[in-house]
């Protein structure tokens, strides 16, 4: 039986990268960052559960990339560079298979934006995955989900619901094209570049995990003003818009989550200065709430987004 330093070593101690600002990684008690001068320190952190977040029997690839993935959107969504990521791994058994998959996949995105794995911990248990991702800001300049102003326009980077859409695959729901909206599921691309390239640009930006309404209603909430989206503009794929013809679930693209696009918002004044591609969704106005302009016709948008505890 593998003991838990020589699991560590083998599967999990790599060189670090971020010369001069990774000073210790794995193997102490602490790992030690050396923040460069002008810039703050984003953390965040994220728990997958089994059977909670992932199906049981899971591949273990996509479990170690998305993992790392949806921490590493957080960090996009504030316009951060990520650095560093610490692992916490509670494992029911210890198998060699397992790991070895689920560290390359970790690995294949930390190598794809340069994060160093610099510490962790490992514990028995059922199976329980927490990554904490650490990144540089420049200073004061975080992109925020308080700051929408009304005027503001709403925009989102890629598609809307195709992570969903593979959610309804896995569940049942039969697809002829099933596999770009699975790989949107199982393995996301955090938006790290556009995030960045936001900074100075977007007046609020948050990543969409919980779907686009409940996770823009975090920026109406927090800026305490509202906003109108257009149906019509919603980019949405071929697959997604027959599953709405299909099933008549027109919410389901704006209700579902694991999408990890970016959704922000700019001043008029600042929209030609966006040098991503994006797709202008709506305006934030001065009257709270969220609605929806459906074929002229404006309603409110009250979609329910997951919740844990509710
Ligand atoms: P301590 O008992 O001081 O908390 P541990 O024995 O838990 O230290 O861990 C030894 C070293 O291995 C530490 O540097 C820790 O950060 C690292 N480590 C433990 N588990 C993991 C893991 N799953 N991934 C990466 N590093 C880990
Ligand atoms: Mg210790």
């Amino acid at each position: 039986m593998i003991s838990e330093f020589s699991l560590i070593d083998r599967f999990f101690k790599r060189h670090c990268i971020n010369k001069g600002i990774t000073r210790l990684g794995i193997g102490d008690d602490c790992a030690l960052l050396s923040i460069p001068v002008g810039y703050e320190l984003a953390i965040t952190i994220d728990t997958m559960v089994e059977n909670v977040h992932f199906f049981a029997g899971c591949d273990p690839f996509d479990l170690g990339y998305k993992l790392l993935a949806v921490n590493l959107s957080d960090l996009a969504s504030m316009g951060a560079k990520p650095l560093a990521a610490t692992l916490a791994l509670t494992l029911p058994e210890v198998d060699e298979h397992w790991l070895t998959q689920f560290a390359a996949g970790f690995f294949s995105l930390a190598e794809k934006h340069h994060v160093d794995l610099i510490g962790g911990d490992t514990t028995s248990g059922s199976l329980t995955l927490t990554v904490q991702a650490l990144g540089l800001v420049p200073s004061g300049q975080a992109l925020r989900r308080s700051s929408a102003k009304a005027g503001d326009i709403v925009c989102v980077t890629g598609f809307l619901g195709d992570a969903g859409l593979g959610l309804k695959i896995k569940q049942g729901y039969h697809c002829e094209q099933p596999d770009a909206a699975l790989k949107r599921f199982n393995r996301p691309d955090p938006q790290i570049e556009f995030g960045q390239a936001l900074v100075g640009i977007a007046n609020a930006c948050i990543d969409i995990s919980d779907g686009l309404a409940g996770d823009l209603g975090h920026i109406l909430q927090q800026s305490q003003v509202g906003a109108c989206i257009d149906w019509e503009v919603l980019p949405l794929s071929p697959e997604v818009l027959s599953f709405i013809e299909y099933t008549g679930d027109w919410a389901m693209p704006l209700a579902a989550g694991d999408d990890y696009e970016l959704c922000f918002t700019v001043s008029p004044d600042k929209v030609q200065n966006l040098t991503i591609p994006h797709t202008k969704i709506g305006v934030i106005e001065a009257l709270p709430g969220l609605r929806i302009n459906k074929s002229g016709n404006i309603q409110p948008l009250e979609v329910k987004s997951f919740e844990h505890f509710s």
